[in-house]
């Protein structure tokens, strides 16, 4: 290798070197595609139609609106967040995780989360050079307020992440316990409601209660993934600390007309959330003596194989045109366990097929 090369290498913080296959993307081309947690559905022919018209007339050659305070007007009213709350952009909510790790990033601060959890709150911490904590969650993938109470003493959090569902198991934890764990924090609590079009449940009505509680939420999953847009609600305090850290413009001007534009037709991507929650009702039944399925409030389901080897059954899986997770654990809470999103009623009977016959029945 040149000496220069070399040298360049040696710069980069050995974190960022030990960091494995950064965010491995499955290649899922010719597959059916239930691996990532997206909405299967599309718009219309005639709303496709009309969002032409309003994408051909966007000004490429000028910077979009900086704060998209049209966009952010609509998603306030869209996802009911309260007059008196702030919000801040993402370009994804992997951004606003991003932002809110940047604020707080110095030497001894921790983000704290559960675990298994949303590899992406580790991942920032390392990327900014700050101590990630990831307290086990208990067998049912709840959470085990014991050794949260002592973590949160111990390690003073600066942030704490709950995923709500979480990612990979797919559970709300109780409300109970969200509450206390907001009411302990020394810091910042951020409820990362990405599933809640399959959830219905949320605390964005709770804002006002708590000072220390952000809502993060995303358009990804309710069918706007390429877009690449999230949003941050909480206090106007805290909100303006974060927004100062946000790059110039990170909202593309073609992700403001076309979010705008969709959110103002919100009823269809409710309809398709609304077929995505009632698909994933006894989806894995038939399955079910082979399987250990965990309940699901959003819009994938977590289940364990429970006589053969998951990896075996993953590749079978795929053998037979269907690309689902892998949660790749030999130990642990999801040991031989496999994710698979909600399709669409022909995927889901594909993966239902294919599963079948990778489980041999
Ligand atoms: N939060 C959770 C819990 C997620 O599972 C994901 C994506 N898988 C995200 C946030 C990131 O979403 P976005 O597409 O908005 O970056």
């Amino acid at each position: 290798m040149a000496a220069s090369l070399k040298n360049c290498l040696q710069k980069i913080r050995p974190v960022i070197k030990e960091i494995q296959a950064y965010h491995h993307v499955a290649n899922a081309s010719g597959l059916i595609k239930l691996d990532a947690m997206e909405n299967p559905y599309h718009l219309s022919e005639g709303l496709k139609a009309q969002l032409q018209v309003k994408l051909s007339e966007a000004e490429l050659n000028r910077y979009p609106d900086p704060s998209a305070s049209a966009l952010c007007e609509k998603l306030r009213q869209v996802m009911q967040v309260p007059e008196d709350k702030a919000i801040v952009l993402g370009n994804g909510s992997d951004e606003l995780i991003q932002m809110l790790a940047m604020a707080v990033a110095e030497e001894d601060v921790c983000l704290m989360s559960f675990e298994p959890g949303f590899v992406m709150y580790k991942m920032i911490a390392d990327f900014v050079g700050i101590n990630y904590v990831g307290v086990p969650l208990d067998e049912n993938f709840s959470l085990d307020m014991e050794s949260i109470r002592l973590a949160i003493a111990q390690n003073k959090p600066a942030i704490v992440f709950i995923a709500y569902p979480n990612n990979p198991s797919a559970n709300c934890y109780k409300e109970k316990d969200i509450e206390e764990i907001i009411s302990i924090a020394p810091g910042m609590v951020v409820l990362d409601e990405a599933y809640h079009p399959f959830a219905q449940t949320s605390f964005m009505n709770r804002l006002a209660e708590f000072d220390n509680l952000l809502v993060m939420r995303t358009v990804s999953k309710m069918g706007l993934a390429g877009l690449r847009l999230g949003l941050l609600c909480g206090h106007p305090d805290i909100i303006n600390e974060i927004d100062k850290i946000r790059l110039p413009y990170n909202i593309n001007v073609l992700t403001q007309i076309a979010a705008e534009f969709v959110l103002e037709n919100i009823s269809v991507l409710d309809q398709q959330a609304k077929l995505i929650r009632d698909e994933r009702e006894g989806l894995l039944e038939e399955a079910m003596p082979a399987l250990q399925v965990f309940p699901s409030q959003a819009n994938f389901i977590l289940f364990r194989v429970l006589k053969k080897n998951a990896n075996d059954v993953f590749e079978s899986i795929k053998q037979s045109g269907v690309l689902i997770k892998n949660m790749r654990a030999d130990a642990g809470l999801l040991k031989n366990c496999l994710r698979v999103t909600v399709g669409t009623p022909n995927e889901n009977e594909a993966f239902v097929a294919a599963l079948n016959k990778g489980i041999g029945k």
